[in-house]
């Protein structure tokens, strides 16, 4: 798809889904002013990008995160590693959502990083539920919305902020939020009645090999999934949960990649990682936890 297409593609897009948009600066309702920019009823102006995204940030500063990290996720997450923990995912909202070929389904993934899951994602409800799958990807990472686009150009791909994000009230059903910071209260705001959220978080056994090879340690010092679910029920008293682990051998020419994704890796001894990067083979363990719940309005 050449450049103008994509930007075509995406006004198309666009102009049948702009209703799921607020303005971020003022929050009024927001119009396909032509092909090339969305703008709100009190005129503030966003580009559609050439490479089929839209930028609803307003004073966006560079990320911390660059164009080869997400390279390196794409190449990760393309390559099947996810695929135990997404089945599950995929599995967990088409139980909530039956067939309804009347009725298209709108996902939003907060914190789309490059794209992947929600890309794969949207393929896999469209032909388990017979449904249209309006997809939204948000991220605040330039660079990952931009490799989403291009990967993606049937999904709409925004570079936005979730603390203040550039969507109406009650405007999806399915609220999807892997490995990345949640917003609770948006979360609510955006739900349809009977939406749902479902957020992923690592569980304790996550890359546990990383770690020991790396550090010589094998626990997680970040937020322990306890109290993750804990805040997550708090809004979500209905919560579920279930935990996938699964241990998988990574290919050798992914080490690297899989090295430069992780941000437990960005520290650690240079050593070790050229002790790793020299590895045949690396067996590592997937661990997460799928928490779900959904959002009635009263
Ligand atoms: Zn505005």
């Amino acid at each position: 798809m050449s450049k103008k297409e994509h930007m075509l593609s995406l006004a198309g897009l666009l102009a049948r889904h702009v209703s799921l948009f607020r303005c971020p600066v003022c929050g009024m309702a927001m119009n396909l002013a032509n092909e090339r920019s969305l703008s709100c009823t009190s005129g503030h102006l966003f580009d559609l990008s050439r490479d089929g995204y839209v930028h609803l940030m307003p004073n966006a500063k560079p990320g911390k995160y660059d164009k080869e990290l997400f390279a390196a996720r794409k190449l990760i997450n393309g390559s099947g590693y996810f695929n135990g923990l997404l089945e599950e995912l995929f599995a967990v909202i088409a139980e909530h959502f039956g067939p309804e070929p009347a009725a298209p389904l709108s996902v939003l993934d907060a914190g789309c990083g490059e794209g992947s899951h929600l890309s794969a994602l949207q393929a896999h409800l469209e032909s388990r539920l017979h449904r249209d799958v309006i997809a939204v990807g948000a991220d605040l990472s330039k660079p990952g919305v931009r490799t989403a686009a291009k990967g993606n150009p049937r999904a709409l791909w925004c570079v936005a902020d979730l603390a203040r994000s550039p969507f109406q009230d009650e405007s999806f059903d399915v609220i999807t939020n892997i490995l990345s910071p949640s917003n609770y209260g948006e979360f609510r705001r955006l739900l349809a009645n009977g939406g749902m959220l479902a957020k992923v978080v690592p569980g304790p056994e996550y890359l546990r090999e990383l770690r020991q090879f790396l550090y010589g340690r094998q626990a997680r010092r970040d937020k322990d999934p306890e109290r993750t679910a804990a805040l997550f029920a708090e809004h979500f008293p209905d919560m579920e949960e279930r935990r996938v682990r699964y241990e998988t051998l990574l290919d050798p020419r992914h080490l690297e990649a899989m090295l430069r994704m992780t941000p437990l890796s960005w520290h650690a001894p240079e050593e070790q990682v050229r002790r790793l990067l020299a590895q045949s083979s690396f067996r590592m363990t997937f661990d997460f936890y799928i928490l779900w719940g959904k959002h009635f309005i009263k």
